[in-house]
């Protein structure tokens, strides 16, 4: 089967619906969404209910997720990223703001362990590095762990006391060999930081044990025309188009 793992959506409709059609052509029929599904952009509510229309679905929060519904503190986040964590509270629907107020940052799920920061602290924590990644092989004893919040699209494995960490590129293949522990990093499909302003998503085959992270182009222009329209700042449009 093949399931599509999403994170860091950050209420990018264009770039959501993009991928999700990606992802339909790839043969997805289920969808795992780690979390930051709101937050920096415009299109919060278009977002949600995009996601609730899947089928097979999996939804994690992340901190900005659990920031909006007061579950997590404001006050960590920067000035840019605190102001649209307020617009999305002042903007989101009734229906919407229930759905975000069901997620936690953590689950497990057929496919494996699902965090949205690491396993060690699943809101917070950026895994970033084979450090930061062995903290988290050696929290806990899981074959497979899908995390997020980064935005960058990685692949760490654990073989003996052995780490190893890889940046995903498009469209190759991460096969996951027998005998190692896998943790697998989509990338962010809303506001990628690797340079590459494409939106990021990971096709996962159970049958064939192999990851394939895809970018895909869409229509930045227009969110970023939806960010200056909804009074965000300018900065968070920006960065859309150098992928930062
Ligand atoms: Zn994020």
């Amino acid at each position: 089967m093949r399931a599509a793992f999403l994170s860091d959506v950050h209420s990018n409709l264009e770039a959501l619906d993009a991928v999700l059609e990606h992802a339909r052509e790839q043969g997805a029929v289920a969808y795992v969404v780690l979390g930051d599904i709101v937050g920096y952009n415009a299109d919060p509510d278009g977002v949600i209910a995009r996601l609730m229309s899947l089928p097979n679905l999996t939804l994690l929060a992340g901190n900005h997720d659990l920031a909006v519904t007061g579950r997590f503190d404001v006050g960590i986040f920067n000035r840019i990223a605190a102001d649209a964590i307020s617009w999305t509270g002042e903007v989101l629907s009734p229906e919407a703001r229930g759905v975000l107020e069901g997620l936690e940052p953590r689950a497990e799920a057929t496919q494996g362990l699902l965090v949205h920061g690491s396993v060690v602290d699943p809101a917070i924590e950026y895994v970033v590095n084979t450090d930061v990644a062995r903290r988290s092989f050696d929290a806990e004893d899981f074959a497979l762990c899908f995390f997020g919040h980064t935005h960058v699209p990685t692949c760490f494995s654990a073989n003996g006391g052995e780490v190893n960490g890889t940046i995903l590129q498009d469209g190759v293949a991460q096969p996951l060999g027998e005998g190692a522990r896998f943790m697998l990093n989509p990338g962010s499909v809303g506001q990628p930081r690797d340079g590459d302003p494409r939106a990021s998503y990971m096709i996962y085959d159970d049958a064939e044990r192999v990851v394939v992270v895809h970018r895909v182009t869409y229509d930045l222009e227009r969110t970023q025309r939806k960010v200056l329209d909804a009074g965000l700042h300018p900065f968070l449009a920006e960065r859309l188009a150098s992928g930062r």
